[in-house]
């Protein structure tokens, strides 16, 4: 019969031999292997303990940014929803009213913002397509939740804290 793949092998009945009757050379061979990897290096690393040494074109959860005024960066234009594949980004335009200058940065800003995680695959679109450098993807992993709402993040869990008021928060979130 012809065969599909090089990769057929003929099953070997020829009858065991003594040593293989007895498994102790198969079993040493085993135990050998076994030993030789207790002086290896260990490839696990214990999280959260230990950190692995991140490439530096990780992507990891978006952040919202603020300009050096504690100021929202978004205009909510809407690019990055455009450019996201996952179709994760949910957001909601509302106008700057006066006295509002020292919270938003342009004149129009996002009153709602979300991100669904469950939705994101992190290939940083978003962050290529933003026109004002308000959003970009940190170097910190999504935490794990219980429940699927806990993984839509709103704007509050996305902005950075305000660096002229909130500078303790900042400073932490920078892992400083
Ligand atoms: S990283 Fe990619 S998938 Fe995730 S929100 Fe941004 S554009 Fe969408
Ligand atoms: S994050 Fe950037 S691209 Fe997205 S709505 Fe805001 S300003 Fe526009």
């Amino acid at each position: 019969m012809q065969a599909l793949t090089n990769r057929v092998k003929d099953v070997d009945r020829r009858p065991m031999t003594f040593g293989e009757k007895i498994y102790l050379p198969a079993v040493l061979k085993g135990m050998s292997i076994t030993f030789s990897h207790m002086f290896r290096k260990k490839p696990t690393i214990n999280f959260p303990e230990q950190t692995r040494q991140f490439s530096p074109v990780f992507r990891g959860l978006h952040v919202l940014n603020r300009d050096e005024e504690g100021r929202e960066r978004c205009t909510a234009c809407g690019l990055c929803a455009v450019a996201c594949p996952a179709e994760a980004i949910t957001m909601e335009a509302a106008e700057r009213k006066v006295g509002e200058e020292n919270l938003y940065r342009e004149e129009k800003y996002a009153a709602r913002y979300e991100i669904n995680m469950l939705r994101c695959i992190f290939c940083g679109l978003c962050e290529e397509a933003c026109p004002k450098d308000a959003i970009y993807l940190s170097e910190t992993f999504t935490p794990s939740n219980y429940n699927r709402k806990g993984l839509i993040y709103d704007k509050e869990d996305l902005l950075i804290p305000n660096p002229l008021t909130e500078k303790a928060d900042l400073a932490k979130a920078k892992g400083l």
